[in-house]
């Protein structure tokens, strides 16, 4: 089971009903791990694990047009996130496209688990891994710099 880990969740506006739906289901295992989400996002989350009398531990960024995507991107860098529940809206143009493309591209270089639809977010946070002495291994990028080496 996926218990202290911190968990990046986001969902673009026309995906936040599929985003509510799926914490509702997965309510109890959120309640066991830190919550990072846009500003929007965050406080629908805050409110629907409220409704069943969890009170999370939740940070909430900026709004993702307000660079929330952005915040969190970095975060994923510092190594401060384990994994990414980030449900896009593949169907409108976003205004904030390029920090969206960021922080998909910032899980892909770090190794992040990032999953973009609810059937993958469900297998993620079962995933018998979680609980195990199971590491996932950090690319080295040998040719440039990290200032964690
Ligand atoms: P929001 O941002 O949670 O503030 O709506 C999500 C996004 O658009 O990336």
């Amino acid at each position: 089971m996926i218990v202290d880990k911190t968990i990046a969740l986001i969902a673009h506006d026309a995906r936040k009903a599929d985003m509510i739906e799926w914490v509702e289901y997965n309510s109890e295992t959120l309640a066991k791990n830190k919550l990072i989400c846009t500003g929007t996002t965050g406080s629908l989350i805050e409110k629907t694990l409220k409704n069943k009398d969890i009170e999370p531990e939740i940070t909430k960024m900026n709004s993702g047009p307000l660079g929330g995507d952005a915040q969190i991107a970095s975060l994923v860098v510092e190594g401060k996130i384990d994994l990414c529940i980030f449900l896009i809206d593949d169907l409108s143009a976003n205004p904030h496209e390029a920090d969206i493309l960021m922080l998909l591209r910032q899980c892909r270089i770090h190794n992040i688990p990032v999953a973009c639809n609810r059937h993958s977010a469900d297998l993620m946070v079962t995933s018998d891994l979680w609980g195990t002495d199971y590491l996932p291994s950090v690319p080295t990028y040998t040719k440039f710099h990290r200032n964690d080496k």
